[in-house]
């Protein structure tokens, strides 16, 4: 799949939802429907030292851009490859004396690729930007409020010497990132590292169970040879069979909610009414918000129950963004056991519990608690999820890492080969996760042998190796609990 190459797919004016793309050939699950360059695209404020501007990596070493001392990048190569993009950024910057925010760079970088291209279709593009969506119609008075702010820095920023936008053009660019925003992930796909705009991208219509993932490649520059290298991109992969003329869909947000909520999660960020199969029948509500069967219990103990719940979510943040670890995991232990007698298994409120005290627990390092909660975890996802979601095969993972951590070698390695059967359909196989869980999954199957073998000499050299080297922690948990991909306010 060559970047930028777009024969696969066609605009089309999609019933009551304006443009949209349809496929122009039949595809499979895992097929690279298109591949594409971020438009522009930068580092989030954060962190702009230990991410590379041009890759989006998180690296231990970067070298910085002598003139400005603000970019940073991997290596020659990845510095090489955004002077063209960089270069009025660095005069600029150095000019206006600081740095701005993510918003007004990104805004700036777009406005100096459209003053050297011009504002029509540039190559591999089926839209160009003049023409994507800005909603600033739609803004309410805070968003008017902020886009003013942002338009009136914007233009301090903005050098004399280039073509001058009218203040209108300006706003459209700012509308344009509110909503066609694309989250840019490390390589670990574990942090959001930076915002990108993929016009091709932003033609894509959403659907909450769509035939469609996208997926971030921050591309490698490893291989000696540099024909072999590959560049950032996006990539539209399709999760099961699609055929030729049908429309291609991704999900702009999590599906793990009732229709109801993510209807006005959808107004709210992106303006429109969701009109999606899931939505009109409400399907999967009843297991969203599923009670046991036997004895049931009245509405009037599941309102309850429901309330408790958010207050306990509530207090759970709370405490988790204060670091407070031990305090989330008695807050979802007290949470759980009252949930019990009420809820179903795939109750999202008692899922989110299950996750947030899996998670918690395995970066305390109590895996064998944490392995129980996560197992619970992913057999309600199954029930919940498209089979190939990538959230549920990065969930699916994580819950067998826990696993295997706490010595569940079975179903740990069971685990692993589950969500490296889905990453390599939502991430493709040369996905650096995607390449991580194949290592895992033969390190597992060889322990899982030797288990067989002899449990009692597997046990033995389990102690060993925990006794000789430090544990692999996990990675701290954060508020957000997975990079969104789609860019936007909450
Ligand atoms: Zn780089
Ligand atoms: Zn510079
Ligand atoms: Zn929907």
């Amino acid at each position: 799949m060559t970047i930028g190459e777009m024969e696969n797919v066609e605009v089309f004016t999609a019933e009551g939802k304006g443009r949209g793309l349809k496929a122009t050939k039949e595809f499979w699950a895992a097929d690279i429907i298109f591949a594409e360059r971020a438009y522009s695209a930068v580092v989030f404020d954060s962190l702009v030292n230990v991410v590379c501007h041009t890759c989006f990596k998180r690296q231990e070493k970067l070298h910085r851009c002598g003139q400005c001392k603000f970019a940073h990048y991997c290596d020659r190569t990845c510095q090489k490859d955004a002077w063209l993009n960089h270069k009025n950024e660095c005069s600029a910057i150095k000019r206006y004396g600081k740095v701005p925010n993510e918003n007004i760079r990104l805004a700036a970088r777009i406005m100096w690729r459209v003053e050297r291209e011009g504002s029509g279709l540039t190559e591999g593009c089926l839209v160009s930007v003049d023409d994507l969506q800005n909603h600033v119609e739609h803004f309410g008075e805070e968003e008017q409020k902020e886009l003013r702010l942002d338009v009136d820095t914007f233009l301090q920023y903005w050098p004399p010497q280039n073509q001058q936008f009218s203040m209108q053009y300006i706003s459209h660019i700012f509308g344009v990132i509110n909503c066609n925003g694309f989250t840019l992930s490390d390589q670990r796909g574990l942090q959001a590292v930076g915002v990108g705009v993929f016009p091709n991208l932003a033609l894509v219509n959403h659907d909450c169970w769509p035939n469609c993932t996208v997926i971030f490649n921050n591309g490698n520059h490893e291989a000696v040879k540099s024909m072999f290298h590959t560049q950032m991109r996006i990539e539209l992969r399709a999760l099961g069979k699609i055929s030729e003329g049908e429309e291609l869909t991704v999900s702009y947000i999590d599906f793990l909610n009732i229709s109801e909520e993510r209807k006005k999660q959808l107004k709210r960020q992106y303006y429109f009414d969701c009109t999606c199969e899931h939505c009109k029948k409400g399907l999967k509500d009843d297991l969203f918000l599923g009670v046991k069967d036997d004895p049931k219990p009245s509405q009037e103990v599941v309102k309850e129950m429901i309330q408790f719940s958010k207050d306990t979510l509530e207090k759970i943040d709370k405490a988790r963004s204060e670091g407070l670890y031990h305090e989330v995991v008695k807050l979802c232990r007290e949470c759980l056991q009252k949930q019990e007698p009420v809820f179903a298994d795939t109750n999202i409120y008692m899922l989110r519990l299950l996750s947030i005290v899996s998670e918690v627990l395995s970066y305390l390092q109590a895996f064998e608690e944490a392995s129980h909660y996560a197992r619970r975890m992913v057999d309600g996802y199954m029930k919940l999820y498209h089979p190939n979601n990538a959230q549920l095969g990065m969930a699916i993972m994580r819950a067998g890492l826990t696993n295997w951590h706490a010595g569940n070698i079975e179903v740990g390695h069971g685990m692993i080969c589950k969500a490296y059967a889905i990453l390599l359909v939502t991430h493709g196989p040369s996905h650096p996760i995607t390449k991580d869980l194949e290592a895992m999954r033969m390190q597992t199957e060889m322990e899982l042998r030797m288990f067989r073998q002899n449990e009692f000499m597997y046990h033995k050299m389990r102690e060993a190796a925990l006794n000789n080297q430090p544990m692999q922690v996990m990675a701290e948990p954060s508020n957000e609990p997975a990079p969104a991909l789609f860019h936007k306010k909450q």
